[in-house]
């Protein structure tokens, strides 16, 4: 049969992008379906965006610091408007890339919502159009939990586009995007207070690394609230929020922000016409080869709920293009040894194992562990203080995991990615010279284990 299109499309974020771009790249006739914003999440209101607001909040340390090296400056002042505005100038120039990026690459562009008809159909704007493959791309959706006033919060959607800085803020959740936008809110000058429902938040992270944030974050004046939920929001006479706490306590805030995990974003997207599947958690179910248990319909990225984050989709995008049109260059996406940041203030960076997965997967370990003062401080009165440390499996050498909480964590764990990558051992790390004076060279000059 003749289809109108090899492949098919649906969402033009991380994974969609790049899985259209590159399978028009081996030949293919290819189509890509965007309902929203081109770039998907990452573009307009995720990576991208959350990270020049992440700089902006910076600066409020920048400045308090700069007089240490002889700065005298004016009171500062901080204007949201004029960083909303510039912020949303950066994010339509990148958009209009995205659009440059599908169209020269012979993608055909079809902006509206698409749904799926059948296994080889999908519907959009009234048009139906048929595809050899369908690869599903369509992302994730904050989820709010139901509880009685969830109309009066936010989530992340709407943080980027809000008219005012908040006076005072409720950030709630203990993953990344809470952990990051309490950073941020705080930096900028809002009254922040971080509600986790557990003992500590960042669950899934190196014990190490958890409490070092929580006490840097401590103390820069942040309120953090561990095991604290809430049970409803009320909308006061006077525009404010009254936040009653499961455990019966009150707070007053200007704005409730739920970062309480994402769902697959399957509304409205035809699934019911086919024979794909979800998996216990609600994400389309898919083999190593991305494929659904429809088989001519695939699925990459947050909507398969593996590993949520943007170079994943990007991998996953190019494994599948590489399969149906390059298979002589298919190569399956390694899920060890991915690199990841959470961009608070101070930053966190890791990759591997921590040292509770190392013990827990029965490695015999040593622990390297070293924390100090960052040399910018040293002519400060800030008192913050960097966290790196090292898993080590003491049988074998090999660097199982290493983590960091400190200035540009982020930039300096993706170096280090590499050489775990290439299965680097302690005495790799050893033999290697540092770059002097760095914060990074500390990795390779830690000698004495502080636990084994
Ligand atoms: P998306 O990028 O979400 O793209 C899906 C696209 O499909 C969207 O454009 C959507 O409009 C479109 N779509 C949905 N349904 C349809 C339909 N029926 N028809 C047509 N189009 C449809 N990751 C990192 O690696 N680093 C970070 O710093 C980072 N920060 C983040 C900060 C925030 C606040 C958030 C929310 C996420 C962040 N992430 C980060 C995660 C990252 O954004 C996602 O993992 C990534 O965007 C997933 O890509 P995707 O292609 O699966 O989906
Ligand atoms: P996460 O899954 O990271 O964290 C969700 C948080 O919300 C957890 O602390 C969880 O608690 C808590 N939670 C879940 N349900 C409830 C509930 N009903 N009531 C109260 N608390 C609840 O999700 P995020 O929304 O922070 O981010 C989504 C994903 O986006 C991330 O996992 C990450 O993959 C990606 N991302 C990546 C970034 C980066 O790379 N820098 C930045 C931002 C997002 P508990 O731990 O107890 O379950």
């Amino acid at each position: 049969m003749a289809y109108d299109f090899d492949l098919y499309v649906i969402g033009a974020g991380s994974g969609g992008v790049r899985s259209a771009r590159f399978a028009a790249g081996f030949g293919a006739k290819v189509a890509v379906a965007e309902s929203r914003y081109l770039g998907g999440t990452c573009v307009n209101v995720g990576c991208v965006p959350k990270k020049l607001l992440v700089y902006g909040a910076h600066f409020a340390e920048d400045f308090e610091q700069s007089a240490g090296f002889g700065w005298t400056l004016g009171e500062a002042d901080f204007d949201w408007a004029t960083l909303i505005a510039n912020k949303d100038r950066e994010i339509n120039r990148l958009n209009g890339i995205y659009r440059n990026l599908l169209v020269n690459s012979g993608v055909t562009l079809h902006e509206g919502h698409a749904k799926l008809i059948d296994p080889h159909q999908v519907e959009i704007n009234g048009q139906r159009y048929t595809a050899k493959h369908i690869l599903i791309a369509t992302g994730g959706w904050p989820q709010i939990p139901d509880i009685p006033g969830r109309e009066h919060a936010i989530s992340s959607n709407e943080a980027f586009f809000l008219k005012e800085l908040p006076k005072r803020i409720l950030v709630v959740g203990g993953g990344y995007i809470a952990v990051e936008f309490a950073g941020i809110f705080h930096g900028l000058g809002a009254d922040t207070k971080l509600l986790y429902r557990g003992e500590l938040f960042l669950r899934g992270f190196d014990g190490a690394v958890r409490k070092h944030l929580q006490e840097e974050l401590t103390k820069r004046g942040l309120d953090l609230q561990f095991n604290a939920d809430i049970e409803r929001i009320e909308k006061q006479a006077d525009g404010s929020l009254k936040v009653t706490l499961k455990d019966g306590r009150e707070l007053a805030t200007d704005c409730v922000f739920y970062a309480t995990g994402r769902r697959p974003m399957l509304d409205n997207l035809g699934l019911e016409n086919t024979g794909v599947k979800l998996d216990k958690r609600g994400f389309i179910e898919v083999d190593e080869q991305y494929q659904s248990a429809e088989p001519s319909i695939l699925a990459i990225g947050d909507v398969i709920g593996r590993v949520q984050l943007t170079p994943v989709a990007l991998a996953e995008g190019m494994a599948v293009a590489r399969r149906l049109f390059k298979p002589e260059q298919y190569r399956p996406v390694d899920y060890n040894m991915i690199p990841t940041a959470v961009f608070s203030l101070p930053n966190i960076g890791t990759v591997g194992l921590t040292e509770e997965q190392a013990r827990e997967a029965g490695h015999k370990v040593q622990i390297f562990e070293s924390r100090f003062r960052p040399m910018k401080l040293t002519l400060t009165e800030c008192q913050e203080r960097t966290l790196m440390k090292l898993v080590v499996d003491a049988d074998t050498d090999k660097v199982l995991g290493c983590h960091m909480v400190g200035p540009d964590a982020g930039e300096i764990v993706q170096g280090l990615a590499i050489a775990l990558k290439a299965g680097a051992t302690k005495r790799d790390f050893d033999e290697t010279i540092g770059v002097h004076p760095t914060a990074a060279e500390e990795f390779v000059t830690m000698r004495t284990p502080v636990a084994g």
